[in-house]
């Protein structure tokens, strides 16, 4: 039944072009959270709801707290999470993340949201993750961008992303308080533990 629900994410997600995590990134995601028994994830970046449907998926014990600002995406999203039945443990914010003040604090935060904007949401949300907990970002290869020269990206705007994702890593590679781990799987995913 789930999985029918999946197929159809997918589906959607390629007709309308929405950006949901690859085979490889998700997959991480998942066996990450069963192997350190994760229970209280924040998601920044819900999209239609396919990965906070997938993580939820993992233990009947998790509970979500996922964040989206496009109108057209959370309404999907939550009519997603309504078919998969997981509406008591996916709690789904309809905003802008750079306006939402979190008191509660979450064994594992995923950014997957605006790539430019990762270093506000990692600095905004890390007083949000418990002790032991994990930040991991999605996209730190931007598609294989980031390990071009910026002067061979023609346009402005994209080679001014590029800059962003590549500050963002060396923001996380100088990071006294976190320790960061970084690997090529989907679009590049970079694990965060405090250090
Ligand atoms: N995690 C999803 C994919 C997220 S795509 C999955 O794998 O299924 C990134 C989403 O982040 C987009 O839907 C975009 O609208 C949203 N987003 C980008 N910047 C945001 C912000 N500042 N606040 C909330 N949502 C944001
Ligand atoms: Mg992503």
């Amino acid at each position: 039944m789930l999985d029918e629900l999946i197929r159809n994410m997918k589906e959607y997600a390629k007709e309308n072009n929405v950006p949901i995590m690859t085979e490889g990134g998700i997959n991480y995601l998942m066996k990450y959270i069963k192997k350190n028994n994760i229970r209280k994830i924040l998601e920044v970046g819900t999209a239609i709801g396919y990965s906070a449907i997938l993580m939820c998926s993992v233990d009947e014990n998790i509970s979500i707290t996922t964040i989206e600002r496009d109108e057209k995406r959370y309404l999907e999203a939550l009519k997603n999470i309504k078919k998969a039945h997981m509406e008591d443990r996916i709690d789904l914010i309809y905003k802008d993340a750079l306006d939402v003040n979190l008191l509660e604090e979450y064994d594992l935060i995923f950014i997957d949201a605006a790539k430019a904007q990762n270093r506000n949401f990692f600095e905004r949300f890390k007083k949000n993750l418990a002790n032991d907990g994990t930040i991991i970002t999605d996209n730190m290869n931007f598609h294989g961008l980031v390990n071009k020269d910026l002067e061979s990206i023609e346009s402005r705007n994209l080679r001014q992303l590029v800059r962003k994702v590549k500050e963002y890593r060396e923001f996380l590679e100088n990071n006294k308080e976190f320790t960061t781990d970084f690997f090529d799987i989907g679009d590049g995913i970079a694990v965060s533990r405090k250090a």
